[in-house]
């Protein structure tokens, strides 16, 4: 038989060759440092027989950053955990235990409950199981086999999984310990070079509430200590910028259970929520758009005409209204919008109708989905949905494309396109999805963006455009999305008259660039780590008078910066103290104001440290240029 490699050449094999048998042929180093067989973008187990004319690539513990590379890694270690927890603490159930981004888990369900100071005893072992060395056997047995097998041990989620597995039953063996497992794994343990247990936390089997809860042991590993190394300084900096404390150390929003999910405001929170504001405004105002406000309670029948009722009941919160009636707080603007094109008549002539509102939205998320300003129950949403006829389809995306870019190159963040095609269960007509799907392509195009295609991912009413931005740590954060729809518009029996004087559906394209504007500020102070650029700075300018005789003149000067958010800080602590503050605060200038300063000579000190002597019209003119 033949396989394919990566460089186009074939590879004669003797008939049912593994992936192993594969790798051995091509060299005796490739074969020891093979870790997994990848084809195709799947992955598949080195002890796997190849097929005839398959295209494979044989990835090594050289390939320590390919995501595939580090899952079977990661994988394996789950495995050396769940062994090492098993001869520790006799009596303990194993659930599952799936790599997951940037390490793995495993669940497991203690005799007695343990601590995080276990965590230290239970990476002792495996490091000792490591220095032994382990390799995986994989087998395939029947499903009576296998029952049997877990239940003999006394696994009863074991056997709950092997009672709902599909198809073939596998199993992986290490050292004393098998598990039931579709794999694929390594060959031994020599690749895995550096493991850290990182967390415990509860999980319900199979995150359902109503199971029991298990212990959840979080962990990674790497082909290198010094990745390792660095991924716990990556960790740690993400830990200094979580939104959550910053957010409370600059004052500026805290959360709190007497409103789960709805983040307070504090004066300086609303600084930044207003400058983001504000650049909405203006830029909508330029880019043709239309300011409304519709209601945040409508009819639950409104819910079932947009289609809401059916897929998003759950995540609505409801009123009670009169005796009969029950209200739907808005998840979403959409039907407003909807209601507001349709209460006149429109024509072609009223076309592209751009609407803009940002407004609140509540969707009510599971308890234990929550996490700081990322997930809210309260969400405000720069929303806008563009009523258009198909000629102006792909201007109209092309003009969300742009404004989208404009918008994530002012917080320099790296964006990503995504476009999604046509699923399954669409709606409409291949004719109708290959003139959509066109349109969007063309304005990607059109804009020379670059974008993934992410076939079949489209919603089932048209396809989008989902924009994502890549923050300085190197995370991607989904953030806005562009939508086309033909259904809605449909099922409100929305209509335009055109040129032909007969009446049309319109399409409507739904967009938001910042996506959620409490997530949007989360994600922005974990960017910049609290120090928000001068024109999103909370405070732009601190003045420190040295001592009470330079408090009139320090307010002199606060005057002539009136046009900036300045501020001077006369308390009683000591100046040393104060600019310490200031730094704290992250305040871009700190001007000292002492015997030796005058409007002609300021001490100024940038945030960051550097410090210069700047006149006032010097300190303005920066002023002007960062604002
Ligand atoms: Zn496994
Ligand atoms: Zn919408």
């Amino acid at each position: 038989m033949h396989v394919i490699l990566p460089d186009s050449s074939e590879l004669e094999l003797p008939e049912g060759a593994t992936g192993l048998d594969a790798a051995a042929a091509i060299g005796p180093k490739l074969a020891e440092q093979a870790v997994l067989v990848r084809s195709n973008g799947a992955v598949q187990d080195l002890r796997l027989p190849l097929e005839e004319g398959q295209e494979i690539q044989i990835l090594t513990t050289r390939d320590r950053e390919d995501p595939d590379a580090l899952h079977v890694l990661r994988h394996s270690t789950a495995h050396l955990l769940a062994e090492a927890v098993r001869k520790l603490y006799p009596g303990v159930k194993i659930a599952i235990g799936p790599p997951i981004e940037n390490g793995f888990y495993y669940d497991f369900q203690f005799p007695e409950s343990i601590a995080e100071d276990a965590l230290e005893r239970i990476e002792e072992e495996i490091r000792r199981e490591l220095a032994e060395g382990r390799s995986w056997q994989r087998e395939q047995i029947s499903r009576e086999e296998a029952l049997e097998r877990f239940a003999a041990e006394g696994e009863p989620y074991k056997v709950e999984l092997v009672d709902t597995a599909e198809g073939e039953i596998s199993l992986y063996t290490q050292g004393e310990f098998t598990d039931l497992c579709r794999g694929p794994h390594l060959q031994n343990s020599k690749p895995i070079k550096a493991v850290k247990l990182t967390g415990l936390a509860g999980a319900y089997w199979r995150g359902d509430e109503s199971n029991t809860q298990l212990t959840r042991i979080y962990g990674t590993a790497f082909y290198s200590e010094e990745d390792l190394k660095a991924h716990l300084e990556r960790l740690e900096e993400a830990r200094k910028r979580d939104h959550r404390r910053l957010g409370v150390q600059l004052d500026l929003v805290h959360l709190s259970d007497h409103a789960p999910g709805m983040p307070f405001w504090h004066p300086k929170g609303m600084v930044v929520w207003n400058a983001l504001e504000d650049l909405r405004r203006r830029e909508n105002a330029s880019r043709g758009y239309v300011e409304v406000k519709t209601p945040l309670l409508y009819d639950v029948e409104t819910w079932k005409t947009s289609g809401h009722w059916e897929k998003f009941r759950d995540d609505m919160f409801l009123v009670p209204y009169g005796e009969e009636r029950t209200l739907g707080m808005k998840p979403m603007n959409c039907p407003g919008h909807m209601l507001l094109f349709g209460s006149d008549l429109r024509s072609y002539r009223d076309l592209p109708l751009r609407y803009a509102e940002s407004s609140t939205l509540h969707r009510n998320e599971r308890a234990g989905t929550l996490h700081g300003l990322l997930r809210v129950q309260h969400v405000t949403q720069d929303d806008g949905h563009i009523f258009c006829s198909p000629d102006q389809i792909e201007e109209e995306i092309f003009g969300c494309l742009d404004y989208a870019k404009y918008v994530y190159d002012i917080f320099d963040m790296e964006a990503r396109f995504e476009l999604s095609t046509r699923p399954e269960n669409k709606l409409g007509t291949d004719e109708e999805w290959d003139f959509t799907e066109g349109a969007l392509r063309a304005a990607l195009d059109r804009r020379d963006l670059e974008y993934e295609l992410n076939e079949g991912d489209g919603a089932f009413y048209g396809p989008k455009i989902d924009l994502h931005m890549t923050d300085v740590l190197g995370r991607s954060w989904q953030m806005g999305t562009i939508q086309l729809d033909s259904q809605m518009p449909a099922r409100f029996e929305l209509t335009y008259m055109g040129p032909d004087n007969v009446e049309h559906t319109p399409y409507v394209v739904h967009r938001a660039l910042f996506g959620s504007l409490e997530r949007f500020i989360g994600i922005l102070i974990e960017h910049y780590g609290g120090a928000f650029p001068v024109w999103l700075a909370p405070i732009q300018v601190r003045i420190v008078p040295v001592g009470e005789d330079h408090r009139e003149a320090s307010r002199a000067l606060a005057d002539k910066l009136s046009a900036y958010r300045v501020e001077v800080d006369d308390s009683d602590e000591t100046v040393g103290k104060r600019i310490r503050n200031a730094e704290l605060e992250k305040i871009p200038y700190v001007v000292v104001y002492g015997d030796r300063e005058s409007e002609n000579s300021l001490a100024v000190r940038k945030r960051g440290g550097e410090r210069s002597s700047l006149s006032l019209d010097e300190l303005l003119r920066e002023l002007v240029a960062k604002v």
